[in-house]
């Protein structure tokens, strides 16, 4: 199986030499994205496909639900890193609607394994929007509880320490939530209360 995607990566490393003889050379003297992505680790959401940016366009976290836990050293580092080390100035936190890890927030009765802690806040939040969870269908609430969690996910980052310093620092940073369709592709960008800090 992994030579299928040896001879894969071959076929598009040379493709793109064919276009641009320079391409990997100026790739790799330079990583300077202009996005720090959080996404979903589901393989229907890979960042640099659905945005169209290149390789070198975006520096990407990704886990089970887009979570944004504040003692995750690996995330935490990352973006410390987009931060300070790549001078990243744009944010984003994108979710996705069917997530597998917001519906597993959504059963009652049923063990998950370890995946069950980690999704813990957004069973927090099923709760503590309860009532305007409970004015909507069983779809419905699984697509909204879905835009919760990145908005949640989204005021964690800004206050997180780093943030917290990288504004004491003067550096103006915006952070962006967004949530995207598994069923037509589109990504929309939501409405957070956190301003460019
Ligand atoms: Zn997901």
């Amino acid at each position: 199986m992994p030579e299928k995607l040896m001879l894969r990566n071959r076929d598009w490393a040379s493709g793109i030499v064919e276009q641009s003889p320079d391409y990997f050379r100026k790739l790799s003297a330079l990583q300077k994205p202009e996005y720090f992505w959080i996404g979903c680790a589901d393989a229907r959401v890979p960042a640099n496909v659905i945005t169209g940016l290149e390789p070198g366009e975006v520096f990407v976290h990704r886990n089970v639900a887009n979570m944004v836990h504040s003692a995750d050293l690996n995330l935490m580092s990352a973006l410390q890193f987009a931060i300070e080390g790549l001078g990243i100035r744009k944010i984003i936190v994108c979710g996705h609607y069917g997530c597998g890890g917001v519906n597993a927030a959504c059963e009652e009765g049923h063990s998950n394994g370890l995946v069950d802690h980690w999704i813990a806040p957004i069973k927090s939040l099923r709760h503590s929007h309860a009532d305007e969870l409970g004015a909507l269908d069983e779809h419905a609430q699984r697509d909204r509880l879905a835009e919760l969690n990145v908005l949640s996910s989204v005021t964690r980052i800004a206050e997180s320490p780093i943030l917290i310093e990288a504004s004491a620092q003067g550096h103006s940073i915006e952070i962006h939530g967004m949530i995207y369709s598994l069923v037509d592709g589109q990504l929309s960008l939501l409405e957070t209360s956190v301003k460019s800090m």
